[in-house]
């Protein structure tokens, strides 16, 4: 067996679902969670540590008893909109959050980390598919928060002589294929999960923000990646940095990207239901088109994606809301 790897964040999304990879890759993942978004429900592969990421302490004592040889610093608030209506929340969460792991981290020894940033740190990029190198230029405080994360760790490293990489999601989404976990938000906002909840009437319509942008049928594109494919990711940096690999700065997405109203179609082909839609003003915040170049991910960490074409998306996840909602989907496919 592998070691333990310290997951903050661990009872959440993207989070458990690391957990559950790292736990199938042989290591003991502990989960280190306040729980304020995340469920114990969904810690399953190794212990929860119930803590803030800025309570150093706690950290710190949750380093010393378990005694991990690296973290994936996952924990975070995450949705665009929330971040514009209240910045506080998330420089506090996401920058003195992570300025708090890396002091824990430093004071106990572990030198290597996985950073969970995003592809809202380019904002509205002028190369696309985007590579890493484009200029990183947020235009939400979210994306701010996760950019100044980058910074911080990366001072940190060429100071203090420490290991990282820093993924940058891009659209999260599905759930695991064996339907242990799913994604439990307790407001869903993340347009997979809605469109389907709309397509079974959980949800009289679903908002579309937006059919006037710059992009080919006027909605939105993003890069879908299964959250199973982005949680492989971290064993697969992890064992980077376990060999001495250099730091790394990575997109994790599929090259691909689909409109708004693609994923509504693709839901309606899967459902075999129609999906209820209104158009609504612009969300801020939201750049037009966002998908990633994931070339250096492949040649970096041989990462390539392995359920994140849309069906199996979109089945994963009507799956496991299936299995809460069993009365709302009499039709799932
Ligand atoms: N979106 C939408 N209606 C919704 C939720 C999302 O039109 O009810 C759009 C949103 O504007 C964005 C894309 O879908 O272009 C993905 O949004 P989501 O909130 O899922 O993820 P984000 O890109 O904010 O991380």
């Amino acid at each position: 067996a592998r070691g333990a790897i310290l997951v903050t964040g661990g009872a959440g999304y993207i989070g458990s679902h690391t957990c559950k990879q790292l736990a199938m890759a042989g290591y003991l993942p502990v989960a280190f969670d306040n729980l304020a978004r995340g469920h114990r429900s969904a810690v399953r592969w190794g212990p929860l540590v119930e803590g803030d990421i800025r309570d150093v302490a706690a950290l710190e004592g949750a380093i010393r008893r378990y005694r991990p040889d690296a973290i994936c610093h996952i924990a975070a608030l995450a949705y665009v909109g929330e971040s514009v209506a209240d910045p506080a929340a998330y420089y506090s969460n996401n920058v003195l959050g992570t300025l708090s792991v890396l002091d824990a981290a430093r004071r106990t020894g572990i030198d290597r980390l996985v950073f969970s940033s995003s592809c809202a740190t380019y904002g509205e990029p002028d190369v696309l598919p985007v590579p890493e190198g484009a200029e990183q230029r947020p235009i939400s405080p979210y994306g701010r928060s996760k950019l100044m994360g980058e910074q911080i760790i990366r001072d940190y490293a060429h100071a203090y002589d420490s290991r990282y990489v820093i993924l940058r999601y891009f659209n999260a989404c599905g759930c695991d294929p064996a339907g242990e976990i799913g994604e439990w938000h307790s407001h869903e906002t993340h347009l997979v999960p809605r469109v389907l909840m709309a397509a079974h009437g959980i949800l009289a319509s679903i908002e579309i923000y937006g059919d006037d942008h710059a992009t080919p049928d006027g909605t939105c594109v993003r890069d879908y990646i299964h959250v199973t494919d982005l949680a492989r990711a971290h064993g697969l940096a992890l064992e980077h940095l376990a060999r001495g690999g250099e730091n790394l700065a990575l997109n994790l997405g599929t090259g691909q990207g689909l409109s708004v109203q693609q994923i509504l179609d693709a839901a309606a082909r899967q459902t075999g239901n129609p999906v209820p839609s209104t158009i609504q003003p612009r969300r801020q915040g939201d750049p037009p088109i966002l998908y990633a170049d994931p070339s250096l991910a492949r040649r970096t960490l041989g990462f390539t994606t392995q359920h994140s074409d849309i069906d199996t998306i979109l089945g994963t996840a009507l799956a496991e809301l299936a299995s809460r909602q069993p009365k709302s989907i009499v039709q799932a496919t």
